[in-house]
């Protein structure tokens, strides 16, 4: 079932349900692709209409922040809980289950780390091909191709909200792939680039307060968390 957040429809699913939906997508034959927007994205959606409707032909689109649910809590639709996108790809690696993945966005160095790391850790997991996340528009046919050749089932895209989302709405009919997912910073994180956010500030529901501490440049993006809140809050007070 779908929830609506000021126009984006987020599936209302839990953790488990997600990862079975994801392996369920990687094994049919079909292309799916999966977004994990945030209360920032779903602020970006609601001002930017051509990426609100990218997110919402998304075939599972997860809600991936606390400020996303607390959002439904205020619309009087709740969310049943937070599904990070980032946990959701470790459970995948964790799950054993054999799946061949490509790897893009990135940095070229931070992609190299990521791809070792995996490579080291998750045996069931193959790496079929990776590339950084820097490209010009003419490289694309080119990415594509390399995608496509590599055969792999899972493709995972890096390059930030709402390039990432906009790319794969864009190219998802000419990409081969059983799921195509945006990841945001996941690869960063993998490779040990940004650091996880501990524990005790997702407990305290101050994932965003951590994030702002560690990366000061998200500050402009972080303001449109409130003012995100206070349109919902307008929304609930006066439909
Ligand atoms: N990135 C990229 N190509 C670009 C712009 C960004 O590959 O043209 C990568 C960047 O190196 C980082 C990720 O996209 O790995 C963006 O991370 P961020 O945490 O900002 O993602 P978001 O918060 O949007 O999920």
């Amino acid at each position: 079932m779908k929830t609506n957040i000021l126009g984006t429809m987020i599936d209302n699913i839990t953790k488990d349900y997600a990862l079975k939906t994801l392996l369920t997508f990687i094994n049919s034959e079909k292309t799916h692709t999966i977004y994990t927007p945030n209360a920032e994205i779903c602020m970006e959606a609601y001002k930017n209409k051509e990426f609100q409707k990218a997110l919402n032909e998304g075939s599972l689109v997860i809600p991936d922040g606390q400020g996303v649910v607390l959002a439904s809590k205020i619309l009087k639709t709740p969310l049943t809980e937070k599904v990070a996108g980032f946990k959701l790809i470790l459970s995948l690696f964790e799950s054993k289950n054999p799946v061949s993945i490509y790897l893009f966005g990135s940095k070229p160095e931070v992609i190299e780390k990521a791809v070792s790391i995996i490579k080291n850790k998750y045996s069931e997991i193959t790496i079929v091909g990776y590339r950084n996340g820097y490209f010009e528009e003419s490289d694309i046919p080119l990415i594509i191709s390399d995608i496509n050749k590599s055969k792999a089932q899972f493709l995972l895209v890096g390059l930030g909200a709402p390039k990432q989302e906009l790319f794969i709405h864009k190219y998802k009919t000419s990409l081969f792939c059983n799921v195509i997912m945006g990841v945001g910073g996941s690869i960063d994180v993998i490779a040990n680039e940004v650091k996880r956010v501990p524990e005790v500030f997702i407990t305290l529901s101050l994932e965003w307060f951590y994030r702002l501490i560690m990366q000061p440049k998200r500050l402009k993006r972080m303001l449109n968390i409130p003012i995100f809140l206070l349109i919902c809050i307008k929304k609930r007070l006066f439909k």
